[in-house]
């Protein structure tokens, strides 16, 4: 048995990010950016006002207070997208809304609130009476006071987030370089499947590991391009392969790799040069992994274990890494300190990772096996409980109420 570390160690072996594509703004949501970029805008592209209210000359409005008012005519009305050269004749204000230019001259404005003009849909006033102002240049939005033409503004390496995408809009981009996202092939494998919702003859169970891995691959970022399914001939499997290969960057098996005697995914997988090892975890002991060439193509494959949980489990150790790393981002699984809320039996001689709940208690972050088996590889229906994995160390084999335990928060 290889410990986990290194079992992932040899999986992302070769394992780079994928090619730079130029992806519209919204499409690039949770891919990584590839280039640097330069802002080729101005934020703010242009002064512009703060407040809905009036531009004016801070000097002619100087010692405004609710004692002593300052009455100024209006000239004109600037609303926001307003386009031309406009210019404050001196002595005078222009009603000015949020975000549009402000006019040459102008240095500050007051906001309407501080006037005895109406705010809201009024028209134009002859004069304005200010109440009160703020200081010299006060509701004045600068021209590139955020960041100027130029500067380095999203950086590589980058996730793209919903404020990145506005920012990138913001500074004059309507796509992004970022990395590919992975395109993921998923093949299921037993003669017993059978698609989700159809009459179940004997011996027969319905297909859930390739939805499970096909909404993880998405949830982590990939496009998933192909489902398929395949009984336990090397014939039919390879033909799948075959189709799994044609768009994919990564194909992810599920079953068949243990010691069955019908366990067509490690026959096949010999083969053709691919590896299958036991890792020192409970669930997901069995696991495999190679390369399959088809038409010119040499595309990874993952090969996780047939078991629901044993699936999720090594989903989240061995996939997901490939799936950062392909994307261009690192990942780390992050563990916390966690009390066992009950004790559980552990596997022997391998780390355990089980399915628990997390709850907050005044004990601190209480953790419960989302079911008695604990461990047990094959408890689909009770898994969607689990807010994270607890993960117990090779040498425990029992473990006991109210002890600390690693969290794994998913
Ligand atoms: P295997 O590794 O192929 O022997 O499968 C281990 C266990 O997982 C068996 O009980 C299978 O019936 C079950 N299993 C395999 N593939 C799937 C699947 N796609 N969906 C649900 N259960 C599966
Ligand atoms: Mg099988």
């Amino acid at each position: 048995m290889i410990p986990v570390e290194d079992y992932l160690a040899k999986i992302l072996e070769g394992v780079s990010p994928l090619p730079t594509v130029q992806t519209p703004l919204l499409d690039a949501l949770g891919t990584v950016v590839a280039k640097d970029l330069e802002a080729q805008l101005a934020v703010p592209p242009f002064t512009n006002s703060a407040m809905d209210g009036f531009a004016v000359r801070f000097k002619d409005v100087r010692g405004t207070n609710p004692d002593h008012p300052t009455q100024l005519p209006v000239q004109e009305d600037l609303a926001a997208g307003v386009g031309g050269e406009h210019a404050l004749k001196p002595g005078n204000a222009a009603r000015i809304m949020t975000g549009a230019p402000l006019p040459a001259g102008a240095d500050t404005v007051v906001k309407v609130e501080d006037t005895n003009i109406a705010p809201g849909p009024t028209d134009l006033p002859g004069t304005v009476t200010f109440y009160q102002v703020g200081n010299e240049g006060a509701n004045v939005r600068a021209k590139g006071e955020d960041v100027n033409v130029g500067d380095m503004v999203i950086h590589a390496g980058e996730e793209v987030t919903p404020a990145l995408i506005s920012a990138a809009a913001s500074v004059g981009y309507n796509e992004l370089p970022v990395h590919a996202r992975p395109r993921v092939a998923v093949i299921s494998t037993g003669e017993e499947l059978v698609a989700p919702g159809r009459e179940l003859s004997g011996g027969q169970i319905p297909d859930s590991n390739s939805l499970l891995i096909a909404a993880l691959a998405q949830t982590w970022g990939a496009e998933v391009v192909f489902r398929g399914r395949s009984g336990d001939s090397p014939e039919a499997l390879a033909q799948v392969y075959d189709q799994a290969a044609e768009q994919a960057d990564l194909i992810i098996t599920s079953g068949g790799v243990s010691a069955g005697a019908f366990d067509v995914v490690k026959a096949l997988g010999v083969e053709h040069g691919f590896e299958f090892t036991k890792v020192c975890m409970q669930p997901g002991k069995p696991q495999g992994h190679g390369h399959w060439e088809t038409g010119g193509r040499r595309v990874k494959a993952i090969n996780l274990p047939g078991n629901p949980v044993s699936v999720f489990v090594s989903f989240t150790l061995f996939v997901r890494p490939v799936l950062a790393a392909m994307a261009g981002r690192s990942e780390q699984l992050a563990t916390t300190h966690a009390i066992a809320a009950t004790g559980w039996k552990s596997a022997r001689n391998r780390r355990q990772y089980a399915p628990v709940v997390a709850r907050q208690t005044d004990r601190g972050l209480e953790i419960t096996p989302t079911h008695v088996l604990a461990g047990k590889s094959h408890m689909v229906a009770t898994l969607p409980r689990a807010t994270g994995l607890a993960l117990i160390p090779a040498e425990t084999s029992f473990v006991d109420e109210g002890s600390s335990v690693a969290y794994i928060q998913l």
